[in-house]
């Protein structure tokens, strides 16, 4: 699918009144189009990326750097997607504000230091191998080794062969997400990706994985931050 993206394209404070505490992009006095997009206060100016696509409808969504991200369709005008944005103000100040709230709580969380680490991994090895092990018959599938990972990118993976790997910062969020992440993997010994079968056998062994996962979601980001750039601690 060919993509297409308008970099710089900007909107003003005016769709924003309410104020957005925003990073300071580079500005320009016209979008490509020639249209008047941006003006005034350009320190509260939000960046708008367009992505066109043979989609058929708009949407928009935040970035986790609290950029906005406008799915459109190719061809529609710059006037239609700024329309857009403005009957969805609202909604993007509340997300945006949100995401950049929780950014800020995850960058000034206090890193863990290599004992403490060291500690969550000796934990996870125990508690996840337990886990998965009670789950696979549950699953109906055998694995390989079982891992223990400092990441700040993943909780959990399968390889082809059926090694398991599982983050240790885990150990920071609640025994129901930490079931659902091991039944998450095992399932993935059956199916090698997130199609609907995938889904489907995560939800026979866990009806309730809706809601675990997304506590990780909700809170993942803060326990990732826990853990210092390399991964050995502080
Ligand atoms: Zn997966």
């Amino acid at each position: 699918m060919r993509v297409l993206i308008d970099s710089n394209v900007l909107i003003s404070a005016a769709l924003f009144p309410n104020g957005v505490p925003c990073r300071a992009y580079p500005t320009m006095s016209a979008p490509p189009d020639g249209g008047t997009i941006c003006e005034m206060d350009k320190t509260r100016e939000i960046q708008v990326d367009i992505v066109r696509s043979g989609r058929k409808s708009l949407a928009v969504e935040i970035r986790q750097d609290g950029g906005v991200l406008v799915r459109a369709p190719y061809g529609l005008s710059q006037a239609r997607i700024r329309a857009f944005l403005d009957a969805k103000r609202d909604w993007i100040e509340t997300r945006r504000a949100a995401v950049l709230t929780r950014r800020q709580a995850a960058d000034s969380l206090e890193k863990l230091t290599a004992a403490e680490l060291d500690a969550l991994a000796a934990a996870a090895r125990t508690d996840l191998t337990e886990r998965t092990a009670r789950f696979a018959p549950m699953v109906g599938v055998t694995y390989g080794r079982v891992t223990i990972r400092r990441q700040r990118t993943r909780w959990g993976s399968c390889s082809a062969k059926g090694n398991l790997n599982f983050n240790c910062l885990l150990m920071l969020a609640p025994p129901e997400v930490r079931d659902y992440v091991a039944v998450h993997e095992l399932c993935h010994r059956k199916h090698m990706d997130h199609s609907r079968r995938f889904w489907a056998e995560v939800e026979r062994v866990l009806p309730d994985w809706r809601e675990r996962r997304r506590w990780l979601r909700d809170n993942g980001e803060l326990l990732m931050a826990r853990l210092d750039r390399d991964g050995t601690g502080v």
